[in-house]
């Protein structure tokens, strides 16, 4: 069996993603099991870009096929912000609790139609010979009025899957793990793992 280094140390992404490739002919590995790979500045202005460079960088310095993701959210009503921020919208690298607080405040008095989203998501694969294939997986729904919800991370709390009428943080994770824009990146990710 091949190693597969997905290159996190997200600890929640780590754990979806698991999920969505379980059954692939791989052992999954993650950044967590080679603490000597130093951290890939995401300073890219597409999460293409990012995914990219975290894919090929990892795959260099492991010598191991990689599976980068660089993800996040756009927002119409902020012209596609916190996009590839997402992260540190707020100033910290994942502090998901204040991302949150300065996504609602900014959009304090837009009523429920300008409240647009999508979330996105770029998987990059590095393979042995430095070949990298993209794909991508994008989920649209809107941003609530308040946080709801326990399950997931980052804007789960105020993200609405209109075909639920809940909020990701509100579905269970074999429901997110199903639909969302992770999800839709991964499975194609899977096809091309396969062959
Ligand atoms: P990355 O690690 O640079 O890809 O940052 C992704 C950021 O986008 C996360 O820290 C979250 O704030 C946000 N994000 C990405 N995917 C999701 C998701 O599935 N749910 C909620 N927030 C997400």
């Amino acid at each position: 069996m091949k190693d597969l280094i997905i290159a996190s140390r997200n600890e929640k992404k780590i754990e979806e993603i698991k999920e969505i490739l379980k059954n692939l002919n791989f052992k999954i590995l993650t950044l967590k099991d080679f603490p000597e790979i130093p951290l890939v500045r995401e300073d890219g202005k597409t999460f293409r870009e990012n995914a990219i460079k975290k894919s090929q960088e990892c795959q260099r310095l492991a010598g191991k096929v990689v599976l980068a993701e660089d993800s996040g959210l756009e927002v119409d009503a902020l012209s596609g912000a916190p996009g590839v921020y997402s992260a540190r919208f707020a100033g910290k690298e994942q502090d998901d609790q204040r991302n949150i607080k300065k996504l609602l405040k900014l959009l304090e008095n837009v009523p429920k139609e300008k409240r647009k989203a999508v979330f996105k998501t770029v998987v990059a694969i590095t393979s042995l010979d430095g070949e990298t294939r993209v794909v991508s997986g994008s989920y649209s729904g809107w941003i609530n009025f308040k946080p709801k919800g326990r399950f997931g991370f980052g804007y789960d709390p105020v993200f609405v899957a209109p075909e639920y009428q809940k909020t990701f943080a509100e579905l269970s994770p074999e429901v997110k793990n199903r639909i969302s824009h992770r999800a839709k990146a991964l499975k194609k990710a899977k096809k091309i793992l396969a062959v």
